[in-house]
């Protein structure tokens, strides 16, 4: 999919309307369109990167970004005691809809459910 009509390209461009629940240089966080959880949030570097393996790689510096800011959300959404889950979903099997790295941010319930 090419960068001009990724989805969370076009929202990181400013292209598409979208909350932004964080931003800095690197990463944005929004609400997943589709919650499946009561908090349910997706950290998004701005680069198109479309997978974890594929060229270019996400360099530590973005994965430990995602990681960071996800925790930090976590925290200031309230369920850090809780409890919370950080998925990313790497091709078919575990059911990637989008080719562009995102980390979910699961939360508010219990998750006894895979991903
Ligand atoms: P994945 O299966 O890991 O590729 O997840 C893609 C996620 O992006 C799904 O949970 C979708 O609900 C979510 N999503 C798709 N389009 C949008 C959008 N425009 N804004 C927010 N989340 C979206
Ligand atoms: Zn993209």
């Amino acid at each position: 999919m090419a960068e001009q009509e990724c989805i969370f390209c076009r929202i990181g461009r400013g292209e598409v309307p979208a909350e932004f629940l964080y931003r800095d240089d690197s990463v944005f966080a929004i609400h997943d369109i589709n919650p499946k959880a009561p908090v349910h949030l997706l950290v998004i570097p701005f680069s198109h990167l479309s997978a974890l393996t594929a060229d270019p790689q996400p360099t530590l510096e973005t994965l430990g970004r995602l990681v960071a800011v996800a925790a930090q959300l976590a925290q200031e959404h309230g369920v850090d005691a809780d409890g919370y889950r950080l998925t990313i979903n790497q091709g078919p099997d575990a059911s990637q809809t989008l080719p562009h790295l995102h980390l979910h941010l699961l939360a508010g319930r219990r998750l006894s459910d895979l991903g």
